[in-house]
């Protein structure tokens, strides 16, 4: 008897597969990866063949026969990345699974068919027709005139669609002259391909520096299974990377092989994939979430089919059906976006890791400013030149402390530098990581804070939109003219984001443009590329702009780049905050002097001292990243732990306590040795939920990644965490 081992697509975790399921042989060929209709209790639902048997553990008259096979699902290659995925992050194996199900099977639900598309042809006797005194209907007539009236060529073909939309002929009308043989119709399937953006992208292939070959040759012999499979490249912004992810990947397809490439935010990396559409043409596929559904299906049905060999996305493309992989790139890889927020909480660049292993394909992860962890944990390959041969910009760290708070956020020395930009009817690039006009709004008299009344955080002022906004949970309101504690009208505005810069800045520098990137000014379909492109396009201007602004592209005339608060991100009460700011730091200042006319790099800052900043001034990665890694080692984080943080969140303060004091004394027991259990620690109230925190710092990772999901388990099956939502993230950002 043949048997599949389903696990059923549903959320709840404490319901876990995989259940038998009798194959009968009407329902075809199943295999490990198939998507079945499953009877399931009461209901119908959609499960996943996991494994297939010869026998059950359960007598025959139990065992249920699928209702129906669906559309094919994924390889059994991808069904195990899956369910790794689902276990590695304590979710649960549907939920793994969803991940690398075709996009009509996962999470969107069934979306759209195929794009059918009819397409209609006159027949000889339809041609003849034209001309005898055959009777036909008005729209059929006009439709057999389109068809065969100026003697097009044989075979000319005119779709439905067009024939409907620009002569007002229905389907009936076409259906009627097939009937009478006037007119052949016939049906295809059309894959929608998606418009890849051109922005700054070469064509050119340029002959690879040696530093380049070197490293393109490492990574070959890595794919021929010689070598270390693992590599780091570590260069700096413009030395050349993109061109050794490009010939890395025309490597794997000489070879046979398909390649994914992880780029950052797909919004925000436009020019890496243009460049690879440009080098690879119909070869490459794209898959991410900003695609209409059925662009999406179409591209992954291209890449399962081997039609399309390499894809190029963002995090979720670590899932995508290449087949026979040889090469996976994480480019940028300290991204932050790698890491997903939703449920399962994967790190891509771990999961590329895995899914490289288990597939022997080579994995290439590069970045101007590498996480201590590649930095430790890979094979380093360096090209510490910029290819145009270029010296990278001088970087001055400008002090603010000792400044008066009215001066306001530019310093005179940013003012004249951007004097002098105007002058020379150059560029600049203006980085403050916050959003907004300002970030902090109160009344002078009674010193009320607009807060959000579900979060507690201040509420945003956005002035464009004449709203305060909460950056948490996207509650928002009316800006209101007086203070609701006392009515007074003298309300006050503190510090800056990119809104209320974008508008100093455009007093200040006259007759320059000013563009603003944000997520806000970026809303909209095509919106960053098209503020880049204008950027691009303008003789001089300035760019203002939040992280946005430092990533991912390449414009030759920006001479000066300055980056505004840049201990922002340094306060941040986590340990990654010094890598991220020194990251922020030198990607910026990579921005800048990629040009002839050079460039420089301002970076205004009251901890001038910090190590992040010092060592991104002096361009100085290695310095950056031992100090780092021994700091870390002192304090056991990682890469020398492994971390785990459990969030635990209730309507009532109380509940949320009482829940996660009921996890912790549920984890003490069963921890393995060298486990520190931090918590429960309160975190700010989000979205009207109290919440609590529980840390792990883990030396044995898997270990105390499975006591957490089988303590997780445990109480969710004994329904002990009832009121309150819980949710596990192995290696938190
Ligand atoms: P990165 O990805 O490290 O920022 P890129 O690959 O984008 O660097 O290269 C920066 C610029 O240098 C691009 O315009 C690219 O076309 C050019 N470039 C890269 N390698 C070479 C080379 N070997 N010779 C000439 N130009 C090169
Ligand atoms: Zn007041
Ligand atoms: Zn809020």
């Amino acid at each position: 008897m043949a048997i599949a081992k389903v696990e059923p697509l549903t959320t709840a975790r404490a319901l876990r597969g995989p259940f038998d399921y009798r194959l009968p042989e009407r329902l075809g060929q199943v295999g490990v990866g198939s998507v079945l209709l499953v009877p399931f209790g009461h209901r119908r639902v959609i499960g996943v063949v996991v494994a297939l048997a010869e026998s059950s553990e359960l007598p025959p008259e139990r065992l249920a026969e699928p209702v129906q096979a669906l559309a094919a699902g994924a390889t059994p290659e991808l069904v195990r990345l899956g369910l790794w995925v689902g276990r590695e992050y304590c979710s649960t194996p549907a939920r793994g699974l969803e991940l690398v199900l075709p996009p009509s099977v996962g999470r969107g639900g069934a979306g759209p068919g195929p794009r059918l598309e009819t397409l209609a042809a006159a027949t000889d006797a339809g041609r003849a027709a034209l001309g005898a005194q055959t009777r036909l209907g008005r729209r059929q007539r006009r439709a057999l005139e389109r068809l065969a009236g100026e003697r097009p060529a044989a075979g000319f073909e005119l779709s439905a669609r067009q024939l409907a939309a620009e002569d007002g002929i229905d389907r009936r009308a076409l259906e009627r002259l097939e009937d009478r043989g006037l007119v052949t119709l016939r049906v295809e399937q059309r894959l929608r391909r998606p418009r890849v953006v051109e922005v700054g992208a070469r064509s050119n292939r340029p002959s690879l520096s040696a530093d380049q070959a070197s490293a393109v040759e490492a990574v070959v012999a890595a794919m021929d299974g010689s070598a270390s499979r693992e590599h780091l490249l570590h260069g700096v912004t413009g030395s050349g990377k993109t061109e050794v992810y490009l010939a890395a990947t025309e490597a794997a397809l000489e070879r046979g092989k398909g390649a994914i490439v992880l780029v950052p935010e797909i919004g925000l990396t436009p020019q890496a994939i243009s460049r690879f559409a440009t080098r690879f043409g119909d070869r490459v596929a794209l898959l991410h979430s900003r695609l209409a559904a059925g662009e999406r299906r179409d591209e992954w049905q291209r890449l399962a089919s081997g039609e399309a060999r390499i894809c190029v996305g963002p995090r979720s493309a670590v899932f995508a059906p290449v087949g026979d992989l040889g090469l996976v790139v994480i480019d940028e890889e300290h991204d932050a976006s790698y890491k997903q927020e939703g449920d399962p909480r994967y790190d891509a660049r771990e999961v590329a890791r895995h899914r490289a292993h288990q597939a022997g394909a080579a994995l290439l992860a590069g970045s101007a400013t590498p996480r201590p962890e590649s930095w430790l944990g890979l094979r380093r390959l360096d090209l510490p030149r910029r290819a145009d041969g270029r010296e990278l910009p001088p970087v001055e760290v400008v002090d603010l402390r000792g400044g008066s708070p009215r001066s306001g956020p530019l310093h005179p020395r940013t003012m004249e530098a951007l004097a002098e930009v105007r002058e020379a009817n150059a560029k600049a690039i203006v980085l403050l990581n916050r959003r907004g006009w300002s970030p902090f709004v109160c009344c002078r008299a009674c010193g009320h804070a607009f807060q959000c009344r579900h979060c507690e955080v201040s509420l945003v002022l956005h002035k464009d939109q004449e709203r305060l906004q909460c950056h948490h949970c996207g509650h928002a309101e009316q800006t209101s003219e007086s203070c609701p504690e006392c009515g007074s009208v003298a309300l006050a505005r503190y510090g800056a984001g990119t809104e209320r810069l974008a508008t100093l800045l455009s007093g200040a520098v006259g007759s320059m443009p000013v563009f603003r990137l944000d997520s806000d000014s970026a809303a909209g379909a095509g919106g960053h590329v098209e503020i880049l492109r204008r950027f691009e396009q303008a003789e001089s201007g300035v760019l203002v702009g939040t992280q946005m602004v430092a990533k991912g592209h390449d414009f030759p005339d920006v001479v000066l780049s300055v980056v505004l608060d840049a201990d922002a991100t340094l306060r941040f009460p986590d340990f990654r905050a010094e890598e991220r700011t020194f990251a922020l730091v030198s990607q910026l200042a990579g921005r800048s002097g990629r040009g002839e006319r050079g460039g420089r790099v301002l970076v205004q800052t009251l901890a001038p001292e910090a190590a992040a900043i010092r060592h991104a001034a002096a361009h100085d990665a290695q310095r950056f990243l031992a100090g780092e890694l021994e700091r870390r080692r002192a304090l056991r984080y990682p890469p020398f732990s492994h971390l785990i943080r459990i969030e635990l969140t209730a309507a009532e303060a109380g509940r949320a306590q009482a829940v996660s004091e009921r996890v912790r004394r549920a984890l003490e027991g069963g921890l393995p040795a060298g486990t520190e259990l931090l918590g429960p620690a309160p975190r700010f109230r989000l979205r009207g939920r109290h919440r609590r925190q529980l840390l792990l710092k883990a030396e044995q990772r898997a270990e105390a990644v499975s006591a957490v999901r089988g303590a997780v388990e445990e109480l969710v099956k004994g329904r002990e965490l009832r009121g309150s939502t819980i949710s596990v993230d192995v290696d938190p950002q």
